[in-house]
């Protein structure tokens, strides 16, 4: 459980999160929407401590990682998660093997001779067979994506979080990322953190939606009431997403 409280954060005068206070529940699938610019990466990034709150508390499992100065207690809640970065960010010049085991070398005490069983069952986790051994170059956008998330898994976290999973990609690959997010929960119990200006696909997946608007949850509901939301941001951003896609729609 992720118990966020009066979280703020500015950058200089900019008050970017203001007081936010929310609890993400055990094998939840919490998304925050919002417009680009508004502060979803500068929330999720607060709760690994990427960033470190102006004040308030983020309490991972009963530890408070918000203002701790303990880099051991850091180290063990940063262990609990996996972060889908936006653009996948594998390292070119190793092998998926070696991109995958990444986390497995720094977070774990496992074995190096272990490494290629787990992985396997990683990649096997995500839908891909026999890739070990390619580079990145090598792999279309959708399998990068699936080997990313595999890197993201492959240390057994409790929580993950994803930043703009499908930002920028084809249909295609974007209905791939949906469901490997939805299989995650469903075949791991992960509780997942979902950040995106997506609303189609924060509707479709998350157990709660949280809509962001200057620096505050305008509207934290489930998919079903919150596609009946009578505030005016939440309305607005529907009409703008559902209007986009429509043009889309048009233009193809
Ligand atoms: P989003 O992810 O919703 O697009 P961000 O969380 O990245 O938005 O950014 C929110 C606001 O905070 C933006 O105006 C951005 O310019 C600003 N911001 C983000 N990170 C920093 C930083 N490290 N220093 C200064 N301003 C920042
Ligand atoms: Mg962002």
């Amino acid at each position: 459980m992720i118990e966020i409280k009066g979280l703020n954060k500015a950058f200089g005068e900019k008050r970017v999160l203001k007081d936010i206070s929310v609890t993400i529940k055990e094998g939840e699938l919490f998304s925050v929407i919002g417009p680009s610019g508004i502060g979803k990466s500068t929330f999720i990034k607060c709760l690994i401590r990427l960033l470190r709150p102006d004040s308030g508390q983020i309490v991972v499992d009963g530890q408070d990682i918000a203002s701790t100065r303990s880099e051991f207690t850091l180290a063990k809640v940063r262990r609990s998660f996996g972060y889908l970065f936006q653009e996948g960010a594998l390292f070119d010049s190793l092998t998926v093997l070696e991109n995958v085991a990444f986390g497995l070398k720094y977070l774990t005490d496992i074995p190096k001779s272990e490494f290629p069983k787990i992985v396997k069952a990683k990649l096997a986790l995500v839908g891909l067979k026999d890739v070990e051994n390619l580079k990145p170059s090598e792999l279309s956008v959708g399998m990068k994506k699936r080997v990313s998330l595999a890197r993201s898994i492959a240390a057994e976290p409790k929580y993950i979080l994803y930043d703009e999973p499908t930002t920028g990609l084809d249909p295609v690959t974007t209905g791939m990322v949906k469901d490997l997010i939805t299989d995650m929960r469903a075949k791991l119990g992960i509780t997942s953190v979902v950040v995106t200006h997506d609303m189609k696909l924060a509707l479709d997946i998350s157990s709660r939606v949280a809509m962001l608007s200057k620096g505050e949850f305008v509207e934290v509901s489930e998919p079903d009431k919150f596609r009946l939301s009578a505030n005016a941001e939440v309305r607005e951003f529907m009409r703008i997403s559902h209007l986009s896609r429509v043009r889309q729609n048009q233009n193809d």
